[in-house]
C-alpha cells in the first residue's frame, strides 16, 4: 500500500464526521479499560450496537502504516482498527461489509496533533480498497463532544447525561482499584474483583442508564465499594502517595504505558491518576470560556448576530458544565463516606491556580492546562511524588515538564517524566526505582496527604 498516493480531500469531510449510528456497529478503541467499557454499555442501552475493539494486538499494523512521526496513541489506535477489520474480514468472509461499521475516533481542536489523527487514519483507510467504505465517527472538543446527530434528536441529551455519568463511575472504579490493590490481602484479589465489578456495572448501566436511574446505579456502586473494602488488609501500613498527570491516552492505557501504575506499586506506592471526567469538564469549560470571549468581542463592536450566537453558546456550554460538575459531585458525595478516594478539583479552580502562580495561560489550551495546576495541587495536598506520563514528543506534556520540573525542585517534591513509545527504555525501571526511593524519603519526613501518620 502506498499511503497518500492520491489524497481524496472530499473523503476527509464526507467520511469523517458525526454519523447516525442506527443499524451500524460502533467500534470504540479501548483507552482506559473500565471507562470505555462502561461508555459502550450506555450506548448499547440506547440501542447502539457498540463494541470495544481489542487493543494492542495490532500494534505491528499500526507501526507499519505510520511513519514514526505521529504521536504514539495514533499508532496504537491505527493498529487497533486495522487489526479489528482484518479479523472481521476473516470471521465473516463474503458477508464482511465495512459499511456496517462506524469507527469512533474523537478529536480535539487546538495546537497539537490530536485533531489530525482521524484525517491521517482516513488517508490510510482509503488506501485499502474495502476500508475506504468504513466511516470515521468523530466527536470534537470544539463543541464539547456534542453527540447531536448520532441518534434521534429527542434522546441526545439523555445519552450525553448517561454517558458522562458512566465516565464518572469509570473514574471511581479505577480509583477504587488503585486504592485497594496496594493493600490487598492476597496478590491478584483486587484485579479479579475490579474486573467482575466492571462487568456488573456494564450490565447495570445498560439497563438503568437510558432511564437516567442514577440513584439505583449508585446503590450498586456502593455495594461494590463495601465489598472491595473487605480486600484491604488492615495490617498493611499506609504507603507513599504518588499522583499521576499527563496525556490522557498514555496515562490510562495500561499497555501503552507499560503498566506504570503497577510498576510504581511494585516499588511501594499508592497511586492516584488524573481522571477522565476532568478532561470532559475541561472541554466544556474551554468552550464556555471561548464563547464568553467571543461575546465580549462582539459586544464591543455591537454586532447583534454574533452576540446572539455567543449568548446561545454560553447558555449551552455553561449548562453542560454546571450539569457535569453537579453530577460528578453527587457521585463522590455518595462514595466518600464509604472510602477515602481522591476527588477532582473544578476546572475553574485549576485555572485560578495557574493565574495565581502565573505559570501558563488557559488560552494556550491542551492538557498542559490541567496537568500543571494538577501537579501543584498534588504538591500542596501532601502527595509524596508526581509522575508525568505521556507519549514521546507530546507537545502539551513537554510544556508541562518544562514548567513544573524546576518548581518541583524548589518545593522538594520528587518528580519524574516518563515519555513512552513502542520501545522499552532500558533505564526506565531504574528511574522509577530511584524516584520511589526519593518518594519514600519524602514520606518519612513529611507523612502524606490526609494526615496519615508517618511510617
Ligand atoms: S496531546 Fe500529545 S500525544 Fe496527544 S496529539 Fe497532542 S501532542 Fe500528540
Amino acid at each position: 500500500m502506498e499511503i497518500g498516493k492520491v489524497i481524496d480531500f472530499q473523503s476527509l469531510t464526507e467520511k469523517v464526521g458525526r454519523f447516525n449510528l442506527s443499524n451500524k456497529t460502533c467500534l470504540i478503541p479501548e483507552m482506559n479499560r473500565i471507562g470505555t467499557h462502561l461508555l459502550a454499555a450506555v450506548f448499547r442501552g440506547f440501542g447502539i450496537n457498540a463494541k470495544i475493539m481489542d487493543t494492542y494486538k495490532g500494534l505491528d499494523l499500526g507501526r507499519k502504516y505510520t511513519s514514526g512521526k505521529e504521536c504514539y496513541p495514533c499508532q496504537v489506535t491505527m493498529g487497533d482498527i486495522l487489526y479489528y477489520m482484518q479479523e472481521e474480514a476473516k470471521r465473516l468472509g463474503d458477508n464482511f461489509d465495512p459499511e456496517d461499521y462506524i469507527y469512533f475516533m474523537p478529536e480535539a481542536d487546538g495546537p497539537c496533533r490530536f485533531g489530525m489523527y482521524n484525517k491521517y487514519q482516513r488517508i490510510v483507510l482509503d488506501s485499502f480498497p474495502d476500508l475506504s467504505r468504513l466511516k470515521i465517527g468523530s466527536l470534537s472538543s470544539e463543541d464539547g463532544y456534542s453527540l447531536a446527530g448520532i441518534i434521534e434528536d429527542g434522546r441526545v441529551r439523555d445519552l450525553r447525561k448517561a454517558s458522562y455519568f458512566s465516565v464518572v463511575i469509570g473514574d471511581v472504579l479505577d480509583r477504587l482499584l488503585w486504592r485497594i490493590r496496594p493493600y490487598e490481602k492476597e496478590p491478584g484479589l483486587t484485579d479479579d474483583f475490579i474486573e467482575s465489578s466492571m462487568h456488573l456495572m456494564e450490565e447495570t448501566l445498560e439497563r438503568l442508564g437510558p432511564a437516567k436511574n442514577f440513584n439505583k446505579i449508585l446503590d450498586k456502586l456502593e455495594e461494590i465499594i463495601e465489598e472491595g473494602k473487605r480486600i484491604i488488609d488492615p495490617r498493611v501500613l499506609p504507603k507513599p502517595l504518588i499522583g499521576i498527570v499527563g496525556e490522557i491516552y498514555l496515562r490510562t492505557h495500561v499497555h501503552a504505558n507499560q503498566d506504570v501504575i503497577r510498576v510504581l506499586e511494585g516499588y511501594g506506592a499508592e497511586v492516584v491518576n488524573a481522571s477522565i471526567a476532568e478532561w470532559v469538564n475541561y472541554t466544556s469549560y474551554d468552550c464556555l470560556r471561548s464563547a464568553k470571549a467571543g461575546f465580549g468581542f462582539a459586544l464591543r463592536q455591537f454586532r447583534l448576530g454574533p452576540m446572539k450566537k455567543y449568548l446561545k453558546d454560553i447558555i449551552s456550554f455553561g449548562g453542560d458544565l454546571f450539569y457535569q460538575e453537579f453530577r460528578q459531585k453527587k457521585v463522590y458525595r455518595r462514595v466518600s463516606p464509604l472510602i477515602d478516594l481522591a476527588e477532582d478539583h473544578s476546572v475553574g479552580h485549576l485555572e485560578e491556580i495557574l493565574m495565581e502562580e502565573d505559570l501558563l495561560d488557559f488560552d494556550v489550551g491542551t492538557e498542559a492546562c490541567l496537568s500543571i495546576p494538577g501537579i501543584m495541587e498534588y504538591a500542596r495536598e501532601g502527595y509524596n511524588g508526581v509522575v508525568n506520563v505521556y507519549p514521546f514528543t507530546c507537545m502539551p506534556s513537554t510544556i508541562t515538564s518544562a514548567v513544573v520540573g524546576p518548581l518541583m525542585n524548589e518545593l522538594g517534591v520528587p518528580y519524574l517524566d516518563t515519555p513512552y513509545d513502542s520501545s522499552s527504555q532500558p533505564g526506565r525501571e531504574a528511574a522509577i526505582r530511584t524516584f520511589m526511593y526519593q518518594a519514600n524519603q519524602h514520606f518519612k519526613r513529611n507523612g502524606r496527604k490526609g494526615g496519615t501518620e508517618k511510617s
